[in-house]
């Protein structure tokens, strides 16, 4: 981030926490939107405790901690979008704790069955795309709202091509690779990043590489906070081929284009309220995602599911006694693991994760 900000003295560098915001929007406004994923157990937790809850899950703690650390000056605004509790309390402590900054709270709508949902949503955008305005000093254009929609477009056909690789040859491409790979889009320009996930996948087309005995699951639960790396391939290495996650699931929101014609803000709105993938931090218009769980596994053919949820994340943990009543009904076997960033037990859950394996291999 500082190495793009001293190349480009003049723009904006603005921030999103997870789950979905629409950096489309900050993209248009000039500025280089930067997905903030927590500390990743690097930093320390000290400044944070004093101004918000020890017992909440570690990226909100972690994040407060690099921003009270001066290791997020360079930002010059952040945007959180309205997930849970958690992410509604800490928009407002950064907002007191950091007045300089640009700092947005982005109400996305809940209900999307509503007829409401979209001119809701558009206003939002709009309220959001006003405050971007002010920050990088010029207004937005039509035509900029369309470039960045077809960024992103790319960008999010890039890393569906390589995760679609994936579930089909998982041998060619480790999870914890693609993970690496997609992660690095979260502080590069997006048609940077849409070119190094094109080369990711040429290469590791040329691979070579031949399956092994492991048992393939979905692995579910990550869509915020997100593992460590090593909890990743503890996962693999303990036996496991991962075929989809939802590991950083907002920089990859939708699966089809976006449309940049005449009307690119509607129809950013439209994709939200029409399009989303089913998450535990929305409401989903579908079938239920409990129900389209053991479905997933049958067609993607899984041989069981790995929960990875972040410790005290209460819509991962919620959604976890649906998906799994589901799970036993369908006689899917399921693992679950807890994690912190800062774990030191990657040991203990290759274990869990080894144990969980056998049993499926040998039942
Ligand atoms: S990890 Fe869970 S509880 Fe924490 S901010 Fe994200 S969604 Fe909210």
């Amino acid at each position: 981030m500082r190495a793009w900000k001293e190349e480009h003295p003049s723009r904006r560098a603005v921030g999103a926490f997870p789950v979905y915001v629409p950096t489309e929007l900050i993209q248009a406004a000039g500025a280089l939107p930067i997905w903030l994923y927590g500390g990743g157990g690097s930093v320390e937790i000290s400044h944070a405790d004093s101004r918000i809850q020890s017992f909440v899950c570690s990226i909100s703690r972690s994040t407060l901690e690099l921003g009270l650390r001066g290791h997020l000056d360079v930002l010059d605004g952040l945007v959180f979008p309205s997930i849970c509790d958690v992410a509604r309390n800490l928009s407002g402590v950064w907002a007191r704790n950091f007045p300089r900054m640009f700092v947005e709270f982005l109400h996305l709508p809940q209900n999307r069955r509503s007829p409401s949902a979209v001119p809701y949503t558009i206003a939002e955008y709009r309220r959001l795309l006003a405050g971007l305005e002010r920050l990088c000093g010029k207004p937005v254009a039509p035509e900029d709202l369309r470039a960045a929609i077809h960024a992103h477009n790319e960008n999010r056909e890039a890393a569906w091509a390589l995760l679609d690789a994936r579930r089909r040859t998982p041998w060619a491409t480790d999870a914890w690779e693609t993970y690496a790979f997609l992660r690095a889009g979260a502080v590069l320009e997006r048609e940077t990043h849409t070119s190094l996930l094109r080369q990711a996948l040429a290469a590791a087309r040329e691979r070579g590489r031949r399956p092994k005995d492991k048992v393939p699951v979905i692995l579910l639960g990550a869509f915020c906070e997100q593992p460590p790396l090593d909890l990743i391939r503890a996962v693999e290495e303990a036996g496991c081929y991962i075929l989809e996650d939802d590991l950083l699931l907002g920089s990859r929101w939708f699966r089809t284009s976006i449309p940049d014609g005449a009307d690119p803000l509607r129809a950013l709105a439209e994709a939200y309220v029409a399009s989303s993938p089913p998450s535990s931090v929305s409401h989903y218009r579908g079938t239920p995602k409990q129900d389209l769980l053991p479905q997933r596994c049958r067609q993607l053919g899984a041989s069981g599911v790995v929960f990875l949820t972040a410790k005290f994340c209460e819509p991962a943990l919620y959604d976890q006694v649906l998906y799994k009543e589901r799970l036993e009904s369908a006689q899917i076997p399921y693992v679950h693991i807890e994690f912190e960033e800062k774990m030191s037990a990657v040991d203990t859950v290759r274990t869990q994760i080894e144990t969980f394996v056998e049993s499926v291999l040998f039942e």
